[in-house]
């Protein structure tokens, strides 16, 4: 039987780490060939390499999503590489260790450029190619954070990322959305999804307060706010962004869903 996305060629930014490179994997096993976008390049060319002996087809591209001139670059390149583009699964990205007020000005502007600017420009870059294409599907990357606080209790136990991976993850929910009505007119659809807590090397790498790096505490806040019983797995949120770059999903554009097991709804 045929994959999901035979035919297709979808970009993927973070494509080497937690949920991209779940992704990548979950869009090569459907089908896709499959262009990996990040920063580092042996844990990329590892998944890049690892897709192709599985019988998959993937590419590495160097890309930081944060400045212009390199994502131009890369997104020409990724053009070139398989003769179109499809699909753009915008999901580089991270948090930041400061709290409010005590954020650096630095450390603001970083988050904002990664998680906010990043999309802006992968998207614009990419967005030529997905006209051209007749048609696409556009996935964006936000968070719990862009959609739920924490009380003073919460804060105190467990701590918070930072303001600017809220602020910036809250400016994904509305670009969804604005993009979603410019997308009409050329049979593209945009989409979100909102995580809410998924074990990643970047989840766990301790911007809580944990001194094994939040592992742990990771897991505590699971217990304490969702319904469906945890962890959640970077697998889970590659299905529903599968969903929504397929044909399953042609009438929906401009949502944002939550993969989080429940939080939303309990709190
Ligand atoms: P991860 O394992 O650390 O992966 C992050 C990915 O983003 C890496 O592949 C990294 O690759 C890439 N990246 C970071 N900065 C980049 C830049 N400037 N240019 C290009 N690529 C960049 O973390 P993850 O948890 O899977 O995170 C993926 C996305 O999910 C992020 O946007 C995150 O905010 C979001 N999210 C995660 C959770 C969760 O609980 N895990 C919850 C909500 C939202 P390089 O470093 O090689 O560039």
């Amino acid at each position: 039987m045929p994959g999901q996305l035979e035919g297709k060629v979808a970009v993927v930014t973070g494509g080497n780490s937690g949920i991209g490179e779940a992704t990548c994997r979950r869009f090569a096993k459907e089908g896709a060939r499959v262009l990996l976008l990040a920063r580092r390049k042996q844990e990329s060319l590892k998944v890049q390499d690892s897709i192709n002996k599985g019988g998959g087809e993937a590419t590495f591209i160097p890309c930081d999503v944060g400045n212009v001139d390199s994502v131009e670059t890369a997104v020409t390149e990724a053009a070139k590489t398989y003769g179109a583009i499809h699909i753009l699964f915008n999901n580089a990205g991270g948090g930041g260790g400061g709290d409010f007020p005590n954020s650096s000005t630095e450390e603001w502007n970083h988050v904002i450029n990664v998680n906010l600017n990043g999309t802006f420009y992968v998207s614009r870059a990419v967005w030529p190619h997905l006209v051209e294409a007749g048609g696409g599907a556009v996935v964006n990357m936000s968070s719990l954070a862009a959609q739920r606080g924490f009380s003073p209790r919460m804060y105190d136990e467990f701590g918070a990322t930072a303001p600017s991976y809220y602020a910036a993850k809250a400016g994904v929910d509305a670009l969804t959305r604005y993009m979603a009505g410019v997308g009409g007119n050329h049979n593209i659809r945009i989409n979100c999804v909102r995580p809410g807590q998924i074990m990643t090397p970047g989840a766990t790498r301790g911007t809580l307060k944990d001194p094994d790096g939040g592992h742990h505490v990771f897991e505590k806040m699971f217990d304490m706010t969702q319904i469906t019983p945890g962890p959640g797995y970077p697998e889970d949120v590659a299905n529903l962004v599968l969903f929504l770059v397929s044909g399953q999903s042609r009438f929906i554009t401009g949502e944002i869903i939550n993969v989080d097991g429940g939080v939303a709804a309990k709190i």
